[in-house]
């Protein structure tokens, strides 16, 4: 595996694997592995020829008030982990490489964003959609694998990549969990013993959500409050949302069928913590 830190030597790199007939899978996150990226970078190993992780804390998708500065980085750690996954280039930028000083451009995707995690966070999804379309531009790759467990961060780059015509085909990955059902996260990291045990309750709301579907509930309005009730018995967890959205329009539905999306955000403590699923029929074919 190679380590490219400069933009123009990642250009480089790129140009000459696309004229000479390959293709370039692209990874891209923030570090801090864990087996969810790791299983996105094999999806990634089996679509295109070469696959490039790229590895940036992007300060533009970060509110004044959210954890830039804490988050959690481990750069030897990385390059061991994505080496051992077989990628062939960990593409590393700087801040300064990927924002001069006088960097002054956004990438803004509309409706979509005024929702759930657009709406609670502010100006997060043009640092995301930002950030993505420079690294598509600088890789030019064939695919783009991206996980489920950002499910509306998923829509926000399908949406740019047909509205502004990019030729790349964005592939997606079921949220990877650990054995007692916690969505694996970077910022797991941050919890608590007895934090972490309470975010237990996003899984206990999904599987929750899931039996009563099942059972054949339909009012959104109903599930929303059951599933309050069980985020709310464990003290120090607070709601961000808790919706039922349609999985393509983000928009809210008030009955759930074979397109609805559960969407959890909680505060655990400082930590916020994101989960969703496919309700509906189909439910058993994803997480
Ligand atoms: P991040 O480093 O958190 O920005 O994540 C980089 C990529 O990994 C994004 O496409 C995420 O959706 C994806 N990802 C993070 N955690 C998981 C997980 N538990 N399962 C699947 N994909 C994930």
């Amino acid at each position: 595996m190679q380590i490219i830190h400069p933009v123009a030597d990642m250009t480089h790199w790129s140009r000459e694997v696309i004229a000479s007939g390959k293709t370039i899978a692209l990874v891209p996150t923030m570090g801090y592995f864990h087996e969810g990226h790791l299983s996105l970078m094999r999806l990634a190993g089996r679509l295109a020829d070469l696959v490039v992780v790229s590895l940036f804390v992007n300060s533009l998708q970060f509110g004044p008030n959210e954890d830039l500065s804490r988050y959690p980085r481990d750069l030897e750690m990385d390059e061991g982990m994505a080496a051992n996954t077989g990628v062939d280039i960990l593409f590393v930028p700087s801040d300064n490489d990927m924002y001069a000083p006088d960097f002054d451009s956004l990438v803004r995707v509309g409706g979509i964003t005024n929702t759930l995690c657009g709406e609670k966070r502010p100006g997060h999804f043009e640092g995301v959609s930002t950030v993505v379309a420079k690294l598509f531009n600088i890789i030019r790759p064939h695919y783009a694998v991206f996980g489920q467990k950002d499910f509306q961060q998923l829509s926000v780059i399908r949406k740019m990549v047909q509205d502004l015509n990019w030729d790349i085909e964005i592939v997606s990955h079921p949220i990877v969990r650990e054995d007692d059902g916690l969505a694996m996260s970077s910022r797991n990291t941050y919890l608590s013993i007895e934090e972490r045990r309470k975010a237990l309750c996003l899984y206990e709301s999904i599987r929750h959500a899931k039996a009563r579907v099942a059972e054949g509930i339909t009012d959104a309005g109903r599930l929303k409050s059951e599933i309050q009730d069980i985020i709310s018995a464990n003290s120090g967890v607070s709601i961000d949302y808790i919706s039922v959205v349609d999985k393509d329009t983000l928009s809210d539905m008030e009955i759930i069928d074979s397109q609805s999306v559960l969407a959890l955000a909680v505060r655990v403590g400082a930590t916020r913590l994101i989960d969703n699923c496919m309700l509906g029929n189909n439910s058993a074919a994803s997480n």
